[in-house]
């Protein structure tokens, strides 16, 4: 897969969060679909999981730019912002995770995990450092999607067919 797939590269994403054009603010919120990895047992995630994206990645994968003055949308696309599907991103926002986890490997056995998933999450950013993103949907939740599981005990892995993020 190619990993710079977004409409926003570094430079256009500067321009836009450099300051709002109707009122003069120069604070937004970024949302973006971004990758986190966590540990499932039987299943469940064992723990909150850690962010594995850079800011490159970040940027590819922002759907929305929000001015925290005025609301003006800087930047919105419903497009997916990985494979650029038409209305993809509003499908994945409100679709669930299209593969399930399994209790353990079918190939070992093992009750350990790791899933790969990609998550909408929100940032602000402006006036000071950006903060750490904030993840809108959880494990199970609408909108948390699979890239990959691989099995902790063995070579097993699985990725659902398609778009990880809209399925098409
Ligand atoms: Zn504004
Ligand atoms: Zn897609
Ligand atoms: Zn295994």
């Amino acid at each position: 897969m190619v990993s710079s797939m977004g409409y926003l590269d570094g430079k256009s994403y500067a321009a836009k969060i450099a300051g709002c054009a109707r009122c003069d603010r120069k604070a937004f919120e970024v949302a973006s679909y971004i990758e986190r990895e966590l540990q499932v047992m039987i299943g469940e995630p064992s723990q909150d999981g850690r962010w594995i994206h850079d800011e490159e990645k970040f940027i590819d994968g922002a759907y929305r730019i929000r001015c925290l003055g005025c609301g003006d949308e800087a930047y919105a696309s419903d497009d997916c912002p990985r494979c650029k599907h038409t209305v993809g991103l509003t499908e994945a926002l409100a679709a669930p995770a299209r593969v399930a986890i399994p209790k353990m490997c079918p190939k070992c056995k093992t009750t350990s995990l790791t899933v790969t998933a990609t998550v909408p999450a929100r940032v602000r950013t402006g006036e000071g450092q950006q903060t750490a993103p904030t993840q809108t949907a959880r494990f199970g939740e609408p909108g948390f999607h699979v890239v990959s599981i691989a099995c902790e005990g063995c070579d097993w892995t699985s990725k659902p067919p398609g778009c990880a993020l809209c399925g098409h």
